[in-house]
């Protein structure tokens, strides 16, 4: 007998463009595991509407979302071995965000800082907080217990909502006596947080600080020339800080070059190097890395109708597994609902309420 994969779910938000913080965080991860793992990537766009449910958002939603499949699709994964589907399609993401909301407790949501972050980006403050939003991290445990994963690729921000996750799956376990769902694992990227080149805050798409892995050449070469770096070196021939340097966190995520880096850092250090070299040979590297990335995004993006395509074949797949798990909670909990909806559909012949299961 083949032994089944363990499985995978991860993904993003369309609020726009993918960018090198999310390559690095989950992506890059992703593509290398696609092999071993069975996996489950999701446009998260009901999560979109916890911070931009406003009209001229949603009108966005379908842009943003055809990007985020180019995206993927651009930095390698394969449609063929991973499923690419969309969250709003999946009518059992509502029923199990409801199950789920009632197994955890509002002070443990409220406190996360990640929500406080998201909000704070949102312009939103603590008296019109949408119970959504505080809801966030239950709506992604029923993304991630949908198709039963066990593993989670995401950046850090994302690692407390992944134990949510495991709580929720351990108490729904524990009420109904039936181990329906595994304990999902987080795995964190190569980069945990990867700052922005404002050298302020994480690069995010809301923040305008993102270098996106569509960008083109010149756009690159800019974003590098305007990025912050050590403050306090006006001139060449200061000796400058290396750690915590967004310039040198990318060169070491993003330039293969180590003798080149090492070089760079060791002269920086003794102020013998200009800022302009350093950016100069940072937006080279990062170039080399986008290249074939914005060359595959090309040719898909040429094939008119073939996202659509991956979407709808990939939001089957995961509707069949996601009846399956609704199948295992509702037996669990031996709610009559479900059975009475079946009887209403037409697939069942009878429904009974004592004793009728
Ligand atoms: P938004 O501003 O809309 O929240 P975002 O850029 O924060 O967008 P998300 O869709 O919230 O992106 O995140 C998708 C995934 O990418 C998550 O796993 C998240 O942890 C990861 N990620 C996002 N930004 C970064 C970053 N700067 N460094 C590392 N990982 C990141
Ligand atoms: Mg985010």
């Amino acid at each position: 007998m083949v032994k089944q994969k363990k499985r995978i779910l991860t993904g993003d938000r369309p609020t726009g463009k993918l960018h090198l913080g999310h390559y690095v965080g989950s992506m890059k991860n992703r593509v290398a595991l696609q092999d071993s793992y069975d996996c489950y990537f999701i446009i998260a766009d009901l999560h979109t509407l916890t911070t931009k449910p406003e009209k001229q958002y949603v009108d966005q939603l379908d842009e943003n979302i055809y990007n985020v499949v180019l995206d993927y699709l651009a930095v390698g994964i394969d449609p063929d071995k991973s499923v690419i589907f969309l969250q709003s399609a999946i009518p059992e993401e509502y029923e199990l965000t409801l199950i789920f909301g009632d197994l955890v407790s509002l002070p443990r949501l409220s406190r996360l800082p990640s929500i406080k972050d998201m909000a704070r980006a949102a312009n939103i403050n603590d008296e019109i907080v949408p119970f959504g939003l505080i809801g966030y991290p239950v709506l992604q445990a029923a993304d991630i217990l949908l198709p039963r994963a066990h593993l989670v690729p995401v950046g850090k921000d994302n690692e407390a909502h992944v134990e949510i996750t495991r709580e929720i799956a351990r108490r729904f376990n524990r009420l109904y006596e039936k181990e329906v769902f595994p304990l999902p694992e987080v795995m964190i990227g190569e980069v945990p947080t990867l700052i922005g080149t404002d050298g302020q805050a994480k690069m995010s798409k809301s923040l305008g600080n993102a270098i996106l892995l569509s960008d083109d050449k010149k756009t690159v070469e800019q974003r590098v020339r305007s990025m912050y770096t050590d403050p306090n070196r006006v001139r060449a021939d200061i000796p400058g800080r290396v750690d915590g340097n967004p310039v040198f966190i990318y060169h070491d995520a993003f330039n293969p070059d180590v003798d080149e880096v090492n070089d760079l850092k060791e002269r920086y250090r003794t102020g013998n190097v200009g800022d302009v070299e350093v950016k100069r040979k940072l937006s080279r590297a990062i170039n080399r890395f986008l290249e074939p990335i914005r060359e595959r995004r090309a040719a898909f993006a040429s094939k008119p109708g073939m996202v659509e395509e991956i979407l709808i074949e990939g939001t089957r797949r995961m509707q069949a597994e996601a009846e399956e798990t609704m199948g295992r909670v509702y037996e669990a909990m031996g709610m009559s609902g479900p059975r009475l909806r079946k009887v209403i559909q037409g697939r069942a012949e009878s429904f009974r309420l004592l004793g009728g299961r």
